[in-house]
């Protein structure tokens, strides 16, 4: 690897340029390592500090790269945008670690980037809540591709881009050093790897993985799988609203769809639900979301739990006439990006329409997306569209996101992937 060069300080010295009348470049900074150029016009999105390049923006690659190596991206005149991994197998060819023409792209760099992450975690005083948190996420934290998700003193660690997979190594040590955690898992098995030629990889990467691991959230225990669990073994950023739909569930028979291992029905549960009917298509998810019950002393007479494809389930309960007072809908992503926007929308119109029609008057829906590709309003829209064929008046009591510890770049919208909304029925 040939991270030596990205911190050679000879492009400290940048060179400026005269500017011309019809297009005023950025200084031009001197580089020994490859260069991204832009073609005309194609700046405007990096100088917005949106931190993707993709490949239909780059006129020509000066100098050679390999995927994950830092480059400076520069405009067609050759000015300084910003320093970025490269991937040539990836339509995001580059994705910016800074755009300051004095930093060094290196193990400081990374560790003053995971040290500002981790403020922000303290400061949000999250340990009076749990003890399951996302530390670093990604683009939004300035470290595009990087996740880490600490459960108790496991820290996951999950690599989606060619730049972060380069400083695997730098990333494990700063957080062993920062963090001092029993384990460090790497969770780099997501689908979206294959679209960055990436490799999928599962495996101990510090310490050593305690065999039975759980986080206190809110004070309710919960069972995390970080090793075959989904995504990082558990969905961090449902925290808040998984608290939301404790407090409302007092009284009311509750139908948890999507449920994995437990996380709303537990709350549920707790909140005093009368019952709690929870579905989902994986066994091993139920398995773990029974032994979650057994966790916090809960009343198990009051929880059933159904493996069953929920579009399915959905339609039998309808013919069985069967209602609920509450239904969370938390499907996964149905749409990773805009292009599979359409086809999500048939499927998030289907269960709602459903969810709707086995809802008893004055019932609440909680119903999400976490599809990057659906944006707020569109996803509003398909509820409403939803609910006015379901023949329901229904009223947003509240619009919700992902937890704190998921933050969102201003510049970087596509980070505001998980929205939800909680609705009651009112005719
Ligand atoms: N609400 C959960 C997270 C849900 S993740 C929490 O707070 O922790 C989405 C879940 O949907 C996964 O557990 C997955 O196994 C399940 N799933 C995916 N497709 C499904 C389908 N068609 N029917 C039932 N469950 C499905």
């Amino acid at each position: 690897m040939n991270q030596k060069r990205h911190t050679s300080p000879s492009r400290r010295h940048g060179k400026h340029k005269p500017h011309s009348a019809s297009f005023v470049s950025a200084p031009k900074v001197a580089f020994d390592g490859a260069k991204l150029v832009l073609q005309t016009g194609r700046e405007r999105s990096i100088l917005r500090r949106h931190p993707w390049v993709f490949s239909g923006a780059v006129e020509r690659v000066e100098g050679d790269a390999q995927s994950g190596d830092t480059v400076q991206v520069c405009d067609a005149e050759g000015g300084f945008l910003a320093w970025a991994a490269y991937n040539s197998e990836s339509q995001i060819v580059a994705r910016v670690w800074s755009w300051q023409a004095e930093e060094k792209i290196d193990a400081d760099f990374f560790r003053r980037k995971i040290a500002r992450a981790l403020t922000l975690r303290k400061d949000l005083k999250l340990e009076l809540h749990s003890n399951g948190t996302r530390m670093i996420h990604g683009e939004s934290d300035g470290l595009p591709g990087l996740i880490v998700d600490q459960y108790a003193d496991v820290l996951v660690l999950q690599l989606g881009s060619a730049g972060v997979e380069l400083w695997r190594e730098t990333f494990a040590d700063c957080l062993q050093e920062l963090c001092q955690p029993a384990c460090i898992y790497e969770r780099s098995d997501s689908d979206g790897r294959a679209l960055e030629g990436l490799e999928k990889r599962s495996e101990v990467l510090r310490g050593q993985l305690p065999e039975n691991l759980s986080v206190t959230e809110n004070g309710i225990h919960i069972a995390v799988d970080v090793a075959t669990g989904q995504k990082t073994g558990f969905y961090l950023d449902q925290r808040d609203n998984r608290a939301l739909i404790g407090e409302l569930s007092t009284g009311r028979d509750v139908l948890n769809c999507f449920c994995y291992t437990g996380g709303f029905s537990l709350y549920a549960l707790r909140g005093g639900a009368n019952t709690v009917l929870s579905i989902d298509s994986s066994a091993d998810a139920l398995q773990l979301a029974q032994r979650n019950v057994e966790l916090n002393a809960l009343d198990a007479s009051r929880a059933e739990w159904q493996q069953a494809d929920v579009f399915e389930a959905l339609r039998k309960l309808r013919d069985q006439n069967r209602k609920f007072d509450l239904i969370v809908l938390d499907p996964p992503k149905f749409a990773p990006t805009a292009a599979f926007a359409e086809k999500a929308a048939r499927a998030y119109k289907d269960i709602n329409l459903l969810a709707f029609k086995l809802l008893r008057p004055g019932g609440i829906l909680a119903t999400f997306s976490c599809s990057g590709g659906v944006s707020d309003d569109l996803f509003q829209k398909i509820v409403a569209g939803a609910a006015l064929d379901a023949a329901v008046d229904a009223q947003i009591v509240h619009k919700v996101n992902a937890a704190a510890d998921h933050p969102v770049l201003l510049s970087f919208p596509e980070g505001a992937y998980l929205k939800g909304l909680v609705l009651r029925v009112t005719g």
